[in-house]
């Protein structure tokens, strides 16, 4: 059973005890988790991706980083971007695999 007020549905943060609607939740795990996205290059073909993996249960969600963000800054530049994503994809796992814990606990 998933918590829902009309059309809006409320998901917990997989890392802290944040709960709102899953568009307000795909912001926050943007702003407060970005350190949970991790980046892989890959020194035989320089293709560089960014890695998020569910708290959960460890599946991995990867995102390949077009060729033109290599440069570091632009890189930084984007890794906002590129996290909103990676989020949406772990948002989706979640409440495909763990509605359970999506599922945020009942008021008082
Ligand atoms: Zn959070
Ligand atoms: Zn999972």
């Amino acid at each position: 059973m998933k918590f829902e007020i009309g059309n809006l549905k409320f998901m917990n943060c997989p890392y802290c005890t944040f709960a709102d609607t899953r568009m307000k939740l795909h912001r926050h795990l943007a702003e407060a988790h970005l350190d949970r996205v991790t980046t892989e290059h890959d020194g035989a073909t320089g293709k560089m991706r960014y890695i998020v993996a569910c708290p959960l249960c460890g599946l991995k969600y990867q995102h390949a980083v077009k060729p033109r963000y290599r440069d570091p800054r632009f890189l930084e530049e984007f890794k906002a971007e590129i996290a909103l994503v990676a989020f949406d994809q772990l948002l989706y796992h979640l409440e495909d695999t763990h509605p359970e814990v999506a599922e945020p606990p009942t008021a008082n």
